[in-house]
């Protein structure tokens, strides 16, 4: 059998597993991604891993221009010649986790989007957080129990470091699920769309973000353990006391603004 070379532009390669390629191909719910981000004129869209364009190509329809950061060079060259019928499309060959979105996004925000690559999905999140100032809001496909965590409050079983550290600095809400279906190849969980809008900077109330994180990372990492115990490496039980929370009580249990307190509290000297 013969192996034709596939007609340039066309996106010939199989998707690949080790990058997270689980591309969109359910019209419907690419319609109501682009309706949830409903871009206005004049804002700055980056898409973080275009893939074959699902959401890409509808979204220069609709707006006109888009910057997106693909790490898939077997992807660019297609990427480039489909969009040229749809819009003005930057493509940014890299990994995302190595771009400054303060420097890109050059004193006007962006709007970042993207249907992430599930196994960086942490890894992305924590960067985007790096440059919340420059970022108006995000709305990513993520797997369905990793949105949930995400979103979880005080109580939840789920309720950990990611929505903490997500939740200080964003709101954070889970728009709606997208079955495995929508995706080729499908994956093996239950996807959703989030919104994270970050917060402005003067209403975090955070003194001291690598602190925050810290004070945040001891707690859950026994999260079964009271707070005095689970806190002992980064402060004692009379400083948690001073900071208003009691020692006795859980990380599950305290609010995103009692990590505050107990993150601001100083010992006084
Ligand atoms: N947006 C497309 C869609 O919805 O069909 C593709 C989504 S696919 C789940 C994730 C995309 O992220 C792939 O195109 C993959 O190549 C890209 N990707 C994976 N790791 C990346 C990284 N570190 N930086 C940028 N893009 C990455």
């Amino acid at each position: 059998m013969t192996r034709h070379p596939s007609a340039p532009g066309a996106f010939s390669e199989p998707p690949k597993k080790s990058l997270g390629q689980n591309f969109l191909h359910e019209r419907g719910v690419v319609e109501r991604i682009v309706h949830a981000v409903n871009p206005k004129p004049g804002e700055r869209l980056v898409e973080i891993g275009p893939g074959q364009g699902a959401m890409t190509f509808p979204l220069l329809d609709r707006h006109g221009a888009l910057t997106a950061i693909e790490f898939d060079r077997d992807l660019l060259t297609p990427l480039t010649m489909q969009a040229a019928s749809h819009g003005a499309l930057t493509l940014i060959h890299a990994n995302v986790l190595d771009v400054d979105l303060t420097a890109l996004a050059a004193g006007a925000p962006i709007r970042l989007v993207g249907n992430l690559p599930y196994n960086l999905s942490s890894p992305i999140l924590f960067h985007a957080l790096e440059h919340a100032a420059s970022i108006t809001d995000m709305h990513f496909m993520l797997q369905k129990e990793v949105v949930e965590r995400m979103a979880a409050g005080p109580g939840s079983k789920v309720y950990g470091r990611l929505s903490v550290m997500l939740q200080a600095y964003c709101e954070v809400t889970m728009l709606f699920v997208v079955g495995p279906g929508a995706f080729r190849p499908p994956p093996k969980v239950d996807s959703a769309i989030v919104r994270l809008v970050p917060r402005p900077a003067h209403t975090v109330g955070i003194d001291d973000a690598q602190r925050f994180s810290d004070v945040v990372r001891a707690a859950f990492g026994q999260r079964r353990k009271t707070l005095r115990n689970a806190l002992s490496t980064v402060m004692d039980g009379d400083a948690i006391t001073a900071a208003g929370i009691d020692p006795q009580t859980r990380a599950e249990q305290l609010a995103v603004a009692d990590f505050v307190r107990l993150a601001n509290h100083r010992t006084p000297a």
